[in-house]
């Protein structure tokens, strides 16, 4: 174990390493790389739904690290999760008010769960832990364990974008938010404007803070450390995997179905933040405008359903089943459909195969907190032969991959513009476009990510 002792990483939910389960995602590989350097605790919700609260932790061990998960009350989880969680804040974090749908049973389904993540730890902590909270579901903990007489320092990453206070003032209970942030020691966003976003609230007089130099905030009870931390993507093992998998059985089916058809690929689970009925629409636009690129692309998307119940997603589904249908009735031809429409998931290795191959990765959400699909698009490509990543200006990603053909999402002649830049664009630019892009992946790569969080956290003092 290093100095500094143990980390203990807090997230809804804990991926557990099991046999057979699928590869991590990109918190997953950035939390376990930081959990093993320092060995620690990853703690959080099991999965499990139960009527009761449940005892102590269930604590799995795994060389280093432990697993420690607690089961929800099922009535709580619903209010916190789907409720206040996903039917509140995810919303107004990505500037979308108008799916704001709030009620005070949920925000006290949240603050209870939250209370209850913090009785739970508190019991496993030791002084010199050093404790990293995940993302918008868990705000309240700090402060919550703060109340329980932990001392320790206690970090917060947020993995969506923060809102300006002109947007965050519409979420009922952002006060009591912005308060329970002051109780953290450090807090990172993605990307500048997200920091600025936050600035702007706390300077707000219901918080009164004030900026000092060195990232440093002065708020009501004590100081904390406001700092940009941009996640990343392990760019050397996903370019490895997609040589591997391009020729794979799956990823060389795909290729041939395809018949040498230019293919855009885009990857989104179904949420109304990743801007794909305005895509299809833009897509459609391409088709109409450059009647040239009928025949030559095919648009390969794969939508994966997620919280399903939730009635804005079950809503998204049925519009893009029909948009989708519709342009290939418009456009399909006996030996040609202009969209491949997928409502599942891809595994991650045959993920990055079909991106090596595809000549555009088309990744346009109306607000995204980063979009590690774009990386990965970027990072999976053959530097020889490189695909091009049209890129939404409003995906936190958008700041460091200048190098992509940046559009404005919800403007669709931008949009399809970018695509017939991207489908003619010459091998040289191409390969200059990836070179630069690849350099500022390397640079701020996974490891960097969570080096940078954990040296803040450690380097703060009271
Ligand atoms: N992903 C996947 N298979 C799919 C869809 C997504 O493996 O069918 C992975 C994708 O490779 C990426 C993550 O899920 O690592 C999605 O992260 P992103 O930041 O793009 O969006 P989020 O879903 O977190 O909003």
């Amino acid at each position: 174990m290093s100095e500094g002792g143990r980390l203990v990483i807090v997230s809804n939910r804990v991926a557990v390493p099991r046999k057979n389960s699928p590869a991590a995602g990109g918190l997953a590989v950035g939390v376990l790389g930081a959990l093993r350097e320092h060995g620690g605790v990853w703690f959080g919700w099991s999965g499990e739904l139960t009527e009761r609260d449940g005892g102590a932790p269930d604590i799995k061990t795994r060389g280093n690290i432990d697993y420690a998960t607690i089961p929800l009350n099922e009535n709580d989880f619903e209010k916190y999760y789907n409720g206040y969680s996903n039917r509140v804040l995810w919303p107004v974090c990505h500037y979308l008010l108008g799916f704001i749908q709030y009620n005070d049973a949920e925000f006290e389904g949240y603050k209870r769960v939250n209370a209850h993540f913090a009785r739970k730890l508190a019991s496993l902590l030791k002084p010199d832990d050093l404790i990293w909270v995940h993302d918008y579901h868990l705000i309240p903990l700090a402060s919550e364990l703060r109340q329980a007489g932990i001392n320790n320092r206690i970090g917060f990453f947020l993995h969506v974008p923060f809102p300006a206070y002109q947007a965050f003032r519409a979420a009922p209970g952002h006060e009591h938010l912005l308060r329970c942030l002051c109780a953290y020691d450090v807090l990172g966003f993605h990307t500048p404007g997200d920091l600025a976003a936050f600035e702007s609230c706390i300077r707000e007089p219901i918080i009164g803070g004030e900026l000092l130099p060195d990232n440093r905030v002065k708020v009501p009870g004590g100081e904390l450390v406001a700092d940009v931390f941009p996640i990343g993507v392990d760019v050397d093992e996903l370019r490895q995997t997609a040589a591997i998998a391009v020729h794979s059985r799956q990823v060389r089916r795909t290729a041939e179905s395809l018949k040498n058809k230019h293919l855009i690929i885009g990857v989104d689970r179904l949420d109304y933040s990743k801007g794909l009925m305005q895509r299809m629409l833009a897509y459609e636009r391409l088709l109409e405008k450059y009647p040239n690129s009928q025949r030559l692309v095919t648009l390969m998307q794969i939508a994966p359903p997620t919280r399903t119940g939730v009635r804005a997603y079950d809503e998204i589904r049925r519009g893009l089943e029909q948009a989708s249908g519709h342009i290939n009735g418009r456009f399909a031809e006996s030996d040609w459909v202009p969209i491949r429409y997928l409502n599942k998931g891809i595994a991650h290795d045959p993920l990055m195969g079909i991106f090596r191959f595809a000549a555009i990765g088309l990744v346009t959400p109306v607000r995204d907190g980063m979009n590690l699909v774009a990386k990965e698009f970027v990072a999976a490509q053959d530097p020889d032969d490189p695909g091009v990543l049209v890129l939404s200006s409003l995906a936190g990603a958008a700041t460091e991959l200048t190098d992509a053909i940046i559009v404005n999402p919800h403007d669709r002649d931008d949009v399809a513009d970018g695509l017939a830049t991207a489908i003619n664009m010459p091998l040289k630019e191409r390969q200059e476009r990836h070179r630069a892009m690849i350099a500022i992946l390397k640079r701020n790569d996974i490891t960097a990510w969570r080096s940078r969080f954990v040296a803040a956290l450690k380097g703060h003092h009271h």
